[in-house]
């Protein structure tokens, strides 16, 4: 029997990998996501980590569905930003619109601008992910389950490459030498916070869902 999950996001990047990601490791979850409920609402992200965001996210979109929910709440942590953007990464450059490109390009440009001084040995930094479940189930409780997932890297100069979403085109990973946004879907999917989240995920989804 297929078993249902809804994914809690908005994000087109992060329902392209998780479909991905799910498809690969889970062929009997029935993926459901904005396409099936165009009514899903923007939950506000005020929790002070990515934990409570993820848990928040997914607790809504269940509560919202009636369904287990999955969320992903992520983000980039620059070492001589002192963690910024960290949670808030998707906000960083105050653009208002709806157009995720444009946004990805403001973000960028804000970082690129805000590290310009610095040299190519301090430009250190994570991705990283926390993947949260909620599971309503009949007796009125719920099973709640999270993993993370960290990818160490670098801040380029240069943005370059197509792939991928969000900061993909200014971060080289560990042991790379090209960006997030060169690299082909299957390697971000095996060195990436998200794919490393919910490879640590899977086994709870497969006994539990
Ligand atoms: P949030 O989890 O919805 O708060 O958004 C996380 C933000 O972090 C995204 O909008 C991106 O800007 C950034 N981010 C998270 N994961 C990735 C990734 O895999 N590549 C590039 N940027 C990412």
């Amino acid at each position: 029997m297929m078993r249902k999950l809804v994914l809690a996001t908005k994000n087109a990047g992060k329902i392209v990998e998780f479909k991905r990601l799910l498809a690969e490791h889970a062929k009997d979850i029935m993926v459901l996501g904005l396409n099936d409920f165009p009514d899903m609402p923007d939950v506000v992200e005020s929790g002070k980590s990515l934990s409570e965001n993820a848990r928040l996210k997914a607790k809504a979109i269940s509560d919202f569905t009636q369904l287990p929910a999955l969320a992903d709440d992520s983000g980039l942590f620059i070492d001589a930003l002192n963690g910024d953007p960290g949670i808030y990464s998707a906000r960083w450059g105050d653009y208002l619109g709806e157009d995720s490109s444009q946004r990805d390009l403001v973000n960028i440009n804000k970082v690129l601008e805000q590290l310009k001084s610095v040299a190519k040995d301090k430009r250190g930094a994570q991705f990283k992910a926390v993947v949260a479940l909620y599971q309503p189930n009949p007796t009125g409780s719920a099973n709640e389950k999270e993993a993370e997932g960290v990818l160490p890297g670098e801040i380029v100069f240069q943005p370059i490459g197509n792939a991928g979403f969000g900061y993909d085109p200014i971060f080289m990973p560990t042991g790379f030498n090209q960006s997030l946004a060169q690299l082909s879907p299957r390697v971000k999917d095996e060195i990436s916070h998200r794919g490393i989240a919910l490879r640590r995920m899977m086994p709870f989804l497969q006994t539990n869902l």
